[in-house]
């Protein structure tokens, strides 16, 4: 679909924006590699390949900073080293021979032991789930002997670590909560074709399905107190996002329909003030929302609720912009992951 002329300028000048701001942090969640992701999207949607540039100059800050201080970055996706590093391989085309895809490929093979010793979260946020989605993006660009590597060694710590340690998850949803780290697993484990993973997978979906049905047991619609604990990152729009992408079943489905498109019509009533961000706001129940049905991209225009800059492709103002190109059918989800998807 075509953008008007009115928002191809304001993304322009969101990405112009964002590509002048400098983030401190490396992440996808809202440091320098989700920057570089938006602005090089921006760049492709409109044709503009100096955009290309800047969003290549991101990377290389976020290389940067992940050399600067390689301790305090977690191994997970959205707020993790892995995630920033899989976003930036994806940049480079699909066959690179860039030196900075070669500096991006020789970090992730620096970091990875390093992320294995020290991998204390489960979730897609900070923890392991994260890190299977992280090599997922990366499977078409490392070395395949590095990746069966890397792949076995996953394999080997789940298989004696989820024992020991369970599933520690906070919550339903897909960046924090349990239907994340089901989602991870299931990804990882349907590629490199582990069947006890896959297992796993299908039993955590189960309980998943357990823990919502508790939740909503003969919810109709009413008010839910906290709107933000139904969101990508901790709840039910979370939930469907994770089982459409891997094409898997949910028991409570029509309950599930029924909550996305009550709530999204909630978030999107002008009265109720909500956030639009894409976190735990607005726009997160709507991509929610769209995954249901396509024709609710005319049910709101991010565009209409910029106020002033605020840096961050999950928080702030480029998730806003990122939002419409996926409106417009210009750019792939972010709530999944960036990279490999089961269609
Ligand atoms: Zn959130």
């Amino acid at each position: 679909m075509m953008l008007t002329s009115a928002e191809a300028d304001w993304l322009r000048r969101i990405a112009l924006r964002s590509s002048k701001h400098s983030p401190t942090t490396a992440d996808f969640y809202s440091g320098s590699a989700g920057q570089a992701w938006f602005i090089d999207r921006v760049g492709l949607a409109l044709g503009v390949p100096e955009l290309h540039e800047e969003a290549q100059k991101k990377a290389t800050l976020t290389l940067e900073l992940l050399h600067r201080l390689p301790e305090s970055h977690a191994p997970g996706y959205y707020l993790g080293a892995a995630g920033a590093l899989a976003t930036l391989a994806q940049l480079q085309g699909p066959s690179p021979r860039s030196a900075i895809f070669r500096e991006i490929i020789a970090t992730w093979c620096r970091q990875f032991p390093r992320w294995i010793a020290n991998l204390e979260g489960d979730d897609l946020f900070v923890g392991w789930a994260g890190l299977l989605i992280a090599i997922d993006g990366m499977s078409r660009y490392l070395p395949p002997q590095k990746l069966e590597k890397q792949d076995s060694i996953m394999v080997d710590w789940l298989t004696r670590e989820i024992p020991e340690r369970g599933i520690r998850a906070n919550g339903l949803g897909l960046a924090h909560g349990s239907a994340g780290v089901a989602y991870g697993l299931k990804r990882f484990s349907r590629r490199v074709r582990w069947s006890t993973g896959l297992q796993l997978a299908r039993y955590l979906e189960k309980s998943v399905d357990q823990a919502f049905r508790v939740r909503y047991s003969g919810w109709c619609g009413e008010e839910l107190k906290n709107l933000s604990l139904e969101s990508w990152c901790n709840g039910a729009a979370g939930i469907i996002l994770a089982r459409r992408n891997t094409r898997s079943r949910f028991q409570e489905r029509v309950q599930l329909n029924l909550i996305i498109r009550k709530l999204t019509t909630r978030v999107l009533s002008p009265e109720i003030g909500f956030d639009p961000h894409y976190c735990h706001g607005i726009a997160g129940f709507h991509e929610a929302w769209l995954s249901l049905d396509p024709s609710a991209k005319n049910a709101w225009n991010p565009m209409h609720f910029t106020t002033n800059y605020r840096p961050g492709l999950l928080l702030g103002t480029e998730g806003l912009a990122y939002h419409l190109l996926r409106i417009r059918g210009l750019a792939p989800t972010i709530l999944t992951g960036i990279g490999h998807s089961f269609s």
